[in-house]
């Protein structure tokens, strides 16, 4: 079982919602099962929680010097598409953990995220 460290950077939200809490939840389930099924060593992901105007978009994502990786996630939209932002995202993680996508990887993460978003609203959010 490999260990999959959520760090919280920014936190820059007024809403009541979890969004801290459910983001490690979201990391936890899609990134800590990848590692587990491809046998991948610890990573760590640093997620700051911004609204859109200060990202200038809904989500980015880039390799960082000490963490592994940094994924930015506006929350000033519904739940659903902020869990599926954050899906994207995170599908660019497990594309660079892999070594492997098509084109610049957009396809699949547009594809994926809001089935994998719904999938963790089902059964990985507890
Ligand atoms: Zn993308």
């Amino acid at each position: 079982m490999q260990t999959i460290s959520v760090k919280h950077g920014t936190y820059n939200v007024h809403k009541k919602l979890c969004y801290r809490e459910l983001s490690e939840s979201a990391v936890g389930w899609l990134v800590g099962w990848f590692l587990d099924k491809h046998k991948l060593s610890d990573t760590c992901v640093l997620v700051n929680l911004q609204i859109s105007k200060q990202l200038d978009c809904w989500g980015t994502c880039h390799e960082g010097d000490n963490d592994d990786y940094i994924v930015n996630v506006a929350t000033d939209q519904s739940i659903r598409d902020f869990l599926a932002t954050l899906m994207h995202e995170l599908v660019h993680v497990l594309q660079w953990e892999r070594g492997t996508w098509e084109g610049d990887g957009e396809e699949e993460a547009e594809k994926k995220q809001y089935k994998l978003a719904d999938k963790f609203w089902k059964e990985g959010m507890l």
